[in-house]
């Protein structure tokens, strides 16, 4: 990086005493030099924090006997200004100790000429530039341009300090690329390099207003700074989703799209900690946990804080072993038609045989699995075991209906969403009017680009879509009329409450009114009672679901229902 001075230099000059100021009369027209004046320290400073003032001097009152006592002046010297020391005559011995004291020259102004000032000026000036070029270079990684490793502890390091200070919330996150030593060892180092750059750019795009270093190889790391938590949410997720989403698209090397498969971990201070080793420590394990599913994934540090003492210490590695060993299994909870009284669909629900602890829940596998990111490679196998079912009843000539599968979020953060599911349909023969997606509303009203192309990708296969624990999440009656959904499922928690409870009662009859005007079917979960029951059927829900009927069972034993009556079941 080149500078070039710019005529003319602008000069602040702090001067106290209004008199003094004729010692700068001889320069004040001179057209390198630009002079501003300021009477008080604040003046000075408020016109210093202005970028366009190039150099800093200090024009001491000549009535001084002595020379001016530099402590006074500590403020300026602290900052990253050459400051001048003027006056009207400043001998060679009076001047080494201001050097000493940290003023970059001195100058007397008593019979000087007007060119060696300017001179002086013009060196210093050449001088701090010189200076930043090199700690531009000293800071900067030679191969992607951005900040490089020492730069990233020092300035690590300073804000923590300055948010102990002063208050606010840092984050620190760091984005590896996996299995980078691969790709480099097939493509070679001068293409890797290549995709280092690309993937530097990528983020920098995404992160216009914090610095990223590159720390290792393949790992890059991004310091935000935020006033509070609540601004520092949306920060991370704007600066998330922008990097997730154009890590995720092919880099274009060699003639050839290659995808990257991107690890973003997060960790926060203060929350747990203000030590920076710690917090590179919490970074690692929350990137470490993304890590392991194709795609691009993050993870946040935090500590765990489960209850159940058997489930506390359920790792990552239990849930890949869970899909290794084989021993998730799916079951099915009916749902019947309030009309007829027919089971028309299913719902998929997951189970996990744990070979020590039994059966485990959904609910106590499946938040670790979003968090990790398993949920995808998890949410594939419940997709597939679908697909091998619905096959087998298929061949029998029997059928659940329509078969809920419930999809996670995550799982549209992947691109290979929907070609997977159009392969198992195909595969398995599966008519698309035999599955339906199950979604909530948070994943389907995300603002993300990534989730609406998925979504759109998966409507065209035809497959319908349902919108779970209606009530729970945004309830946006106006995004809801534009998406493709076909059913609603009113949450459990408002049939619970009916009919005794009137506040639930009024919504889940205006839910099914809303629901029939938007030409969608409404079914309710977790019913329990024949209470509720009636309480729905007089108010024309369409369809119900919940232990009153059946609770989620094996296959074998669905097939069996199929055949009883509704009775039977009851
Ligand atoms: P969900 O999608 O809301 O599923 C309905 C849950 O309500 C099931 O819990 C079901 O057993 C339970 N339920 C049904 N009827 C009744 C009832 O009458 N009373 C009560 N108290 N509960 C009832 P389950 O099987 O424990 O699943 C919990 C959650 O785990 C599901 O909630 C769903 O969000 C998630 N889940 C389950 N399987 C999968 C899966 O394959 N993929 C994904 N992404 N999530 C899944
Ligand atoms: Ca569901
Ligand atoms: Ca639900």
């Amino acid at each position: 990086m080149r500078y070039s001075l710019s005529y003319p230099i602008k000069l602040l000059v702090y001067c106290a005493s209004a008199e003094s100021r004729y010692l700068l009369s001889a320069y004040a027209k001179h057209p390198h030099l630009s002079i501003q004046f300021a009477d008080s320290e604040t003046d000075a400073l408020t016109k210093l924090s202005d970028e366009s003032i190039d150099l800093f001097a200090i024009l001491d009152s000549p009535e001084h006997a002595l020379m001016p006592d530099t402590d006074a002046y500590r403020v300026f010297l602290d900052l990253p200004y050459p400051t001048i020391l003027l006056w009207h005559q400043i001998a060679l011995l009076q001047g080494l100790p201001l050097l000493e004291a940290g003023f970059s020259d001195f100058f007397s102004l008593e019979g000087a000429n007007q060119e060696g000032f300017i001179r002086c000026l013009r060196m210093l000036l050449q001088m701090q530039h010189k200076n930043q070029e090199i700690q531009f270079l000293r800071d900067a990684d030679p191969l992607t341009r951005c900040f490089n490793r020492i730069a990233f502890q020092r300035d690590l390091n300073e804000k923590l300090g300055d948010i102990q200070r002063r208050g606010g919330v840092l984050a620190l996150v760091s984005v590896d690329v996996d299995h980078f030593r691969h790709f480099n060892q097939r493509l070679g180092s001068t293409l890797g390099d290549q995709v280092i750059r690309l993937t530097c750019h990528r983020i920098m795009m995404n992160v216009l207003d914090h610095p990223v270093y590159r720390l290792n190889a393949d790992e890059f790391a991004i310091i935000v700074v935020q006033p509070n938590s609540e601004s520092m949410k949306t920060e991370l997720h704007k600066l998330i989703t922008g990097m997730t989403r154009s890590l995720n698209t092919p880099f274009h090397v060699n003639g050839e799209d290659h995808i990257l498969s991107t690890s973003i971990g997060v960790a926060v201070a203060p929350h747990f900690t203000r030590n920076p080793d710690e917090l590179l420590n919490q970074v690692n394990q929350a990137r470490q946990k993304a890590k392991g599913q194709h795609g691009c994934t993050y993870s946040v540090y935090a500590p765990t804080l489960r209850p159940n003492p058997i489930l506390d210490n359920l790792q990552e590695s239990d849930l890949w072993s869970a899909l290794k060993f084989d021993q998730l299994a799916l079951h099915y909870q009916p749902r019947i038609c309030l009309k007829t009284g027919d089971i028309v669909g299913v719902e998929a629900l997951m189970r996990w045989n744990h070979p020590e602890h039994g059966l485990i829940m959904p609910d106590d596998f499946i938040p670790l699995s979003e968090r990790t990111g398993l949920i995808v490679p998890m949410g594939f196998w419940a997709l597939q075991q679908v697909g091998r079912d619905i096959h087998t009843l298929n061949a029998e000539g029997l059928s659940l209906g329509k078969v809920g599968v419930n999809l996670s979020f995550r799982q549209f953060q992947n691109d290979y969403l929907a070609k997977t599911i159009q392969r198992i349909l195909t595969r398995d023969q599966i008519d698309t009017a035999q599955i339906e997606f199950e979604l909530t509303e948070s994943s389907l009203f995300s603002n993300d680009e990534h989730v609406k192309h998925s979504i759109d990708a998966l409507s065209q296969t035809g497959i319908a879509f349902s919108l779970d624990d209606f009530g729970t999440g945004y309830s946006s009656f106006s995004l809801l009329k534009k998406l493709p959904v076909n059913t609603l499922k009113i949450d459990r928690s408002f049939i619970t409450d009916l009919p005794g409870n009137s506040d639930a009662c009024e919504i889940v009859k205006a839910v099914i009114h809303l629901a029939h005007n938007l030409n969608m079917a409404v079914i309710a979960e977790g019913v329990e009672t024949q209470e509720q029951r009636d309480f729905l059927i007089e108010n024309g829900c369409d369809q119900a679901q919940g232990f009153y009927y059946s609770p989620p069972v094996s296959l074998p034993r669905i097939i069996s229902l199929l055949d009883s009556p509704v009775s039977a079941l009851l």
